[in-house]
C-alpha cells in the first residue's frame, strides 16, 4: 500500500511535468475520471489510455474559453497564455515558437480526444491523485487547493465502480468455473440488431444466458436493445465500432480507439462498461503482437471461440448450422473442454438456435457468462 502510494506520487510528478508515463497496467479500473477545471468539477470525462489523459478537445475549449480554428492540416487552438496546432493524422502539435512537440489524437464518438497535457503548454498546469480520483486542470485563477478540492467534491469524484454485467436486481451467482466440458459459453457477435429483442426472447424463454460482443455503431442504432441485453443480465462485451478490416487493422491504436470508443457508448448506454473484446473475424491472422500489446496493455481481454457455427455462412440452412455446431461440441466434450460458441445476433440464427439450447440442456450443459476473470480463450494464446 505504501509503495502504492509513492508510486502515486511520482506519477502525480510526472504528470505535472506533462511527461506522463504511467505503466499501463498501474490503473487498474478507473480508466475515467471527472476534470477539475480551477475550482469547479466540469461535466468533462478524462479517459486515460496508456497513462495518458485524454479529453475532448471540444469540450475542454468550451470549459476554458479557448479558441479552436480548423486548418486545412490540424487545428489551431490559442488560450491561456499561448496557442498552439495540433497536426492532424498524428503529427504531434507545434508550439507558438515552432518547437514540435510529440502528440496524439484518437476520435471517440464522434469526438477528437487530445492529451489534457496539451493545456500545459497554453500556460495550465495539472494536479493529478489517482487515490483521490483528482485530476484537475488550473490557471491563476484557481483559488482551491488540491485538498480542498477533492474534499469539496469527494463524493463525486468517485468514479462509478466497475459494474458486474450482470441485472443488479436479480441475484448475482458467483461464476465458479464450470465443470470441464459441461459448461457452454454462448456468444453472439455483430449486434445488437433489429432482431435483437426476438434473440433476448429465446434465451429468456430457455433461462440461458450469453456473452454478446456488440459493435458501437449498432448500438447507437439501437439502444434500447442495449439495455435490455443489459437488464437481463446477459454479458457485455465489445467488438469494435465500424467492422470494417481496413479501418480497424489499421494500425493497433486504431483498433484501440475502436474498441474505447465501442466501450464509452455501452458506458452511455448501460452505464457500465467493459474488459472483454473480440476482434473483427477473429484476431488471427490480423491482431498481431504489436496490435495485442497495444489493445489489451489497457486491461481488455481477448476472446475468439472454438465452435464456429457458420451461421453467416448456411443462412438459409438451419440443420446445417445445427450439424456444425454439435459436431464440434461433441468433439471438445471428449477433450473435456468447455465450448465457446460464436454465432451472430441475426434473423438467420434464431430459427436454428431453440433446437441447439434444447441439445445442449438436454446433453446436461449449463449456461454460463465469459467474464473477465477467466484466462481468455483466443487464437493466439495470449493469456492476457
Ligand atoms: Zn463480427
Amino acid at each position: 500500500m505504501r509503495i502504492k502510494k509513492i508510486l502515486l506520487l511520482f506519477m502525480s510528478l510526472f504528470l505535472i511535468m506533462g511527461l506522463v508515463q504511467v505503466p499501463a497496467n498501474a490503473k487498474g479500473d478507473s480508466t475515467i475520471l471527472k476534470l477539475g477545471v480551477n475550482d469547479k468539477l466540469s461535466k468533462v470525462e478524462a479517459v486515460s489510455v496508456k497513462g495518458t489523459y485524454y479529453v475532448p478537445l471540444r469540450a475542454l475549449a468550451d470549459e476554458l474559453k479557448w479558441t479552436l480554428t480548423g486548418l486545412t492540416d490540424g487545428i489551431h487552438v490559442a488560450g491561456g497564455t499561448g496557442s498552439l496546432t495540433l497536426l492532424s493524422k498524428d503529427g504531434g502539435a507545434v508550439l507558438k515558437d515552432g518547437t514540435a512537440v510529440p502528440m496524439s489524437t484518437f476520435v471517440q464518438d464522434g469526438k477528437l480526444m487530445a492529451p489534457l497535457k496539451l493545456s500545459v503548454y497554453l500556460g495550465y498546469s495539472i494536479s493529478y491523485a489517482g487515490d483521490k480520483y483528482l485530476l484537475r486542470v488550473k490557471d491563476g485563477s484557481a483559488q482551491l487547493t488540491d485538498a480542498a478540492f477533492t474534499d469539496k467534491y469527494a463524493a463525486e469524484l468517485k468514479p462509478e465502480a466497475p459494474v458486474a454485467p450482470t441485472n443488479p436486481a436479480t441475484p448475482v451467482t458467483p461464476t465458479e468455473p464450470g465443470k470441464p466440458g459441461r459448461t457452454v459459453y454462448l456468444t453472439f457477435d455483430d449486434g445488437p440488431s433489429a432482431t435483437t429483442g426476438d434473440l433476448l426472447d429465446i434465451l429468456r424463454k430457455y433461462d440461458v444466458q450469453a456473452t454478446f460482443f456488440m459493435l458501437g455503431n449498432n448500438m447507437n442504432q439501437h439502444p434500447a436493445q442495449v439495455k435490455r441485453t443489459a437488464k437481463e443480465g446477459h454479458g457485455l462485451a465489445l467488438h469494435g465500432v465500424t467492422h470494417r478490416q481496413e479501418k480497424f487493422y489499421a494500425s493497433p491504436a486504431a483498433a484501440l480507439a475502436e474498441m474505447s470508443g465501442a466501450n464509452a457508448t455501452l458506458k452511455k448506454l448501460t452505464g457500465t462498461s467493459t474488459t472483454l473484446i473480440r476482434t473483427p473475424y477473429g484476431s488471427k491472422p490480423y491482431f498481431t503482437k504489436s496490435f495485442r500489446d497495444k489493445v489489451l496493455t489497457q486491461g481488455y481481454h481477448l476472446w475468439d471461440w472454438n465452435v464456429d457455427s457458420y451461421d453467416w455462412k448456411y443462412k438459409q440452412n438451419s440443420d446445417r448450422i445445427y450439424n456444425t455446431v454439435m459436431d464440434q461440441v461433441n468433439k471438445l466434450k471428449a477433450s473435456k473442454t468447455n465450448p465457446v460458441i460464436l454465432m451472430h445476433d441475426q434473423k438467420a440464427t434464431l430459427k436454428v438456435l431453440p433446437r441447439i439450447l434444447e441439445k445442449l440442456k438436454k446433453d446436461g450443459y449449463t449456461f454460463k457468462l465469459i467474464t473477465k476473470d477467466m484466462e481468455p480463450l483466443n487464437f493466439w494464446k495470449d493469456k492476457r
